[in-house]
């Protein structure tokens, strides 16, 4: 679950990281207060759950209280895309109002799960700010990494070495111990899959702060983490992704053309490599779980229907709670409901009451291509593109 950058930020300050001051605004009468505490010198940057705000208009560095309302007044009014978002671009209903700094320097500092390693680990780089994907990707050794040990949580000496590697003045290492000693102290506690800090800035006056924070929290952890302040804002999630959650429905979008529709996370990612290996590619993941019922077959299928990117549709059923009759009415119910043409749909159905599924979607006469194995599945789904 992704916060706001001003709930990160209030989160790792009640962790004792250093934050600049700042006011959420909603309201242009709210900007011109928050502007007025700062002497009109501030930052207006919007709350989306998103990067790449800076480089798409959305971070504005003003010095008078009138342009804080005129910046407010044009960033509240319009949707912002930026090289994270949908081409649509996510709303923008929340600013954050927050004092000017004189930054001296930009780092970088992040903590995170790495899978491959099965632990958590820091990076951090001093070369922080708006290209820190470029660096990643041109000068990878200027990204240092400490893998944490969970048994035992961080060690100073871990956070010496990032303070050494980031090369920062000497008196600068407590601070930066501190911080990163409270940052990870927050991770934990809030079972977060991600902190990042861009930039950790070091001011003119030479004090460490986080002047822009993201957090994400693991999904599988919200049952315990009931804090108000971690609320959230679903305002900025796009409307197929809200439609799965409330549904119920395991869905995470990718690039191709191959609607999936399975049971079962295994048999999900067995039909991705099936999908694949026919030469095509597909357009999610969608698992629709053992306990499905038609609604929720529907919804499933509704939500294939409305990605524009979905050429065709790939339903691989191994029916055991889940029957395959129940499946194959929920198609039906969702082909009925379409508004648009509904692409060709491939069907492998084994498994509870599969001949009454494939006698309802062979009656239906709405064009389903009902194959026994994936072998079949994968030569049909060769010959539709
Ligand atoms: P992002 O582009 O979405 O990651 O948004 P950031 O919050 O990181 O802001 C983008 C850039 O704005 C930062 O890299 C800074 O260079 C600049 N910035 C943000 N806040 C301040 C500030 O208080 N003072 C100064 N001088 N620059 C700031
Ligand atoms: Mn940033």
């Amino acid at each position: 679950m992704k916060l706001h950058e001003y709930q990160a930020k209030a989160l790792l300050s009640r962790y004792g990281v250093p934050v600049p001051r700042s006011e959420v605004a909603s309201s242009l009468s709210q900007v011109r207060g928050s502007a007025e505490s700062f002497n009109g010198k501030c930052v207006v940057k919007v709350q989306i759950h998103a990067g790449g705000r800076g480089k798409s208009g959305g971070v504005k560095l003003v010095d008078s209280v009138d342009m804080a309302e005129e910046v407010a007044e044009q960033l509240l009014s319009n949707n912002i895309v930026t090289h994270q978002t949908s081409p649509e671009g996510v709303p923008v209903n929340d600013l954050l109002i927050e004092e000017a700094l004189d930054v001296a320097k930009e780092l970088y500092l992040s903590i995170l799960v790495d899978g491959g390693l099965g632990k958590v680990i820091v990076m951090a780089s001093e070369a922080g700010g708006m290209e820190i994907e470029q660096v990643a990707e041109d000068t990878p050794d200027k990204i240092l990494r400490e893998a944490i040990d969970p048994t035992v949580g961080l060690m100073t000496y871990q956070a010496r070495n990032l303070a050494i590697g980031l090369g920062l003045d000497k008196e600068l290492h407590g601070q930066f111990i501190k911080l990163l000693s409270g940052a990870f102290e927050a991770f934990i506690q809030t079972d977060c899959s991600l902190i990042e800090i861009n930039p950790l800035a070091v001011t003119a006056q030479g004090k460490l702060l986080a002047i822009d924070a993201k957090a994400s929290i693991d999904d599988d952890a919200l049952f315990r983490q009931k804090d108000e302040s971690l609320d959230y804002d679903s305002r900025q999630e796009p409307q197929i992704e809200k439609l799965a959650r409330t549904s119920g429905l395991s869905y995470v979008k990718l690039d191709g053309d191959v609607g999936c529709l399975v049971n079962g996370a295994g048999l999900a990612m067995a039909t991705m490599d099936v999908t694949m290996a026919a030469g095509a590619t597909p357009a999610n993941f969608l698992d629709v779980g053992g306990g499905a019922d038609v609604d929720k077959v529907h919804k499933a299928i509704e939500i294939l229907l409305s990605d524009p990117g979905v050429k065709k549709v790939f339903v691989n059923i191994f029916g055991g709670i889940l029957r395959c009759d129940v499946v194959a009415e929920g198609i039906l119910a969702a082909t009925k409901a379409s508004k648009s043409d509904v692409p060709p749909i491939v069907v492998r159905m084994l498994g509870t009451n599969a001949d009454e599924g494939r006698k309802i979607l062979k009656e239906a006469n709405i064009g389903v291509h009902l194959v026994n194995d994936f072998t079949e599945a994968t030569k049909t789904i060769k010959s539709l593109s």
